[in-house]
């Protein structure tokens, strides 16, 4: 095969505040190609996620940062071109973490082959993939709800959100989701089954929520933080949990933000606990048996917001951490084989 070239998307500079497209810098370098037990991939999808906003900003985290000049991390699904490993032939899809390029060259004990029999190999950046993954743990696991209880979610039209009220209307809960529009209310109730959705823009939240929740809130699946915490904090029920997941409310501050209400976190003895979905990969198999199948029969819905283009990652990376996505974040990189 003919030397390829990848185009590739590096962080130029660390962004101050929300990110600017001139943080951003494609460039166009060759790809070697693949050694013994390697594959030569091209990207198909490109999955664009709120974490990544914490990896180019310099500070210290569970996971190595993008320095100025580094390809922008990511999760992808790919077409094998080339395959000098025995498991993987040309036209086998993969999921990996090729970042933000159109080509690459992997080891092949670091991607996982998907069967686009199963569902569509989207699927596997968003409701069957890691998103999905931190709904399904973050809820089952650490949330634990129980049939008749009232789980609440925010960013609840998003990759994690959608996928909790879900999980929740599934275990028998009364799912009360926070959004920012009405369009995406509207989908949460009608498209999702969700029982209620606040609109966090145009809503007062804590009368709002009151009225979602009448018998108030045993779980609540945080990802955004902020006033909104601070409004769902003041309805929790004793003994009630928060997986805390995201902060996205925060992710583009410049300074110190205020805390939230601790004080009832205290005397209703909540349970708070942080996590970070790659602490719990034991739980894959279970995840991937369960939602396949849930998504297959129907019970799981999933929306996907996919453009067109890596060039234009950037822009829809920025609009992301403004509320501009409506569904899972995808860039489609190149053409996809299986919806042909
Ligand atoms: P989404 O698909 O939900 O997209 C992000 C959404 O966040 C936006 O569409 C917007 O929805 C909402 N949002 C953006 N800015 C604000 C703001 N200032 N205040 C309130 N809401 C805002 O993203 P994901 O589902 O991928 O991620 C959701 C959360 O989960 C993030 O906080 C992310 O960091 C976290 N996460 C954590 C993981 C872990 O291991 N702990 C793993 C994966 C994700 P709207 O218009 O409704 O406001």
């Amino acid at each position: 095969m003919p030397a390829l070239t990848s185009r590739r998307v590096l962080l130029k500079s660390r962004p101050v505040g929300l990110p600017k497209p001139s943080d951003f810098q494609v460039v166009d370098e060759p790809v070697p190609a693949p050694k013994d037990g390697e594959l030569l991939c091209r990207t198909i999808y490109l999955s664009l996620d709120p974490y990544m906003r914490g990896r180019i900003s310099g500070v210290k985290s569970y996971a190595k940062g993008v320095d100025p000049g580094d390809m922008m991390v990511g999760g992808t699904v790919s077409e094998v071109l080339e395959s000098r490993h025995p498991d993987f032939k040309p036209g086998d899809v993969v999921q990996s973490s090729h970042g933000w390029q159109t080509h690459a060259v992997a080891s092949g004990t670091s991607v996982r082959k998907l069967d686009p029999k199963l569902a569509p190999i989207s699927t596997a950046l968003g409701v069957l993939g890691m998103p999905g993954m931190t709904a399904y743990v973050g809820l089952l696991d650490i949330g634990q709800p129980k049939a008749g209880e009232t789980v609440v979610v925010s960013a609840a039209s998003g990759a994690v959100g959608a996928v909790v009220g879900q999980l929740a209307k599934l275990k028998g809960c009364r799912a009360v989701g926070i959004a920012g529009s009405k369009e995406k209310c509207d989908y949460v109730v009608g498209g999702l089954g969700f029982d209620a959705c606040v609109n966090y823009k145009t809503e007062s939240l804590v009368p709002a929520l009151t009225a979602a929740c009448p018998k108030g809130v045993d779980v609540y699946f945080e990802n955004v933080g902020g006033e909104v915490l601070d409004a769902v904090v003041q309805l929790l029920n004793p003994f009630s949990r928060i997986p805390l997941c995201g902060l996205i409310s925060q992710y583009n501050a410049t300074g110190p933000v205020s805390g939230p209400s601790w004080r009832a976190l205290l005397t209703n003895r909540v349970l708070v606990k942080g996590f970070i979905v790659s602490d719990h990969l034991d739980r894959m198999p279970a995840f991937l048996a369960d939602c396949t199948a849930w998504v297959r029969d129907g019970k799981l819905r999933f929306r996907e917001d996919i453009v067109d283009g890596l060039e234009n990652a950037p822009t829809a990376f920025i609009g992301l951490l403004q509320g501009k996505n409506f569904g899972k974040l995808l860039v489609r990189v190149g053409a996809d084989p299986t919806r042909r």
